[in-house]
């Protein structure tokens, strides 16, 4: 394949775009963790992707959000010897969705990706969330009070968090 950048002229070539970052849904950037090759171009980094390519990457970028929560909350659950049903309690949401999270048949929210995205790097935060647990007393699925307060965190953003409680610097009351 011959073809030049449409934006540049410069030299496209096939590249395998693992570990990069796209947007996904309202995901402002996802790291992309499976092989995905698309033409991008060598001079100004422009990918190509064709109509059904962007419809794989879609599904791809997905994949990698369920894949990249189920290893969070796996961490999370074997460092403190946690259940899945205790988990899903402390977190606020049914343990039919957790567990469904848990073998990556859906997609967690953005706030709760976020949410266990912090506790991967901060593990002892965790036992801060016990505050919310009356807040989901009254059926409520999901962390309804976290949503505005639990805005999304860059890996950049999260790696200057101040060790102790993290949770504090997202406003959190604990
Ligand atoms: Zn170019």
């Amino acid at each position: 394949m011959n073809y030049k950048c449409p934006e540049c002229g410069g030299q496209l070539r096939d590249t395998n775009l693992k570990g990069q970052f796209f947007p996904w849904k309202d995901f402002p950037q996802v790291v992309l963790l499976s092989d995905f090759f698309a033409p991008q171009c060598e001079h100004c980094r422009e990918i190509i992707f064709k109509g059904s390519q962007l419809r794989s990457l879609d599904e791809a970028l997905e994949a990698s959000v369920r894949e990249r929560m189920a290893s969070n909350i796996a961490a999370l659950k074997e460092k403190f010897s946690e259940t899945q049903k205790d988990m899903a309690r402390k977190i606020g949401v049914s343990k039919e969705y957790f567990s469904e999270l848990v073998s990556q048949r859906k997609s967690a929210s953005l706030v709760l990706f976020n949410l266990f995205k912090v506790l991967s790097v901060f593990p002892s935060a965790y036992h801060c969330l016990d505050s919310f647990s009356g807040e989901f007393a009254d059926g409520y699925i999901g962390p309804k009070s976290l949503r505005d307060r639990f805005k999304y965190v860059s890996d950049a953003q999260l790696s200057k968090l101040p060790v102790s409680s993290p949770l504090k610097r997202f406003g959190f009351r604990k």
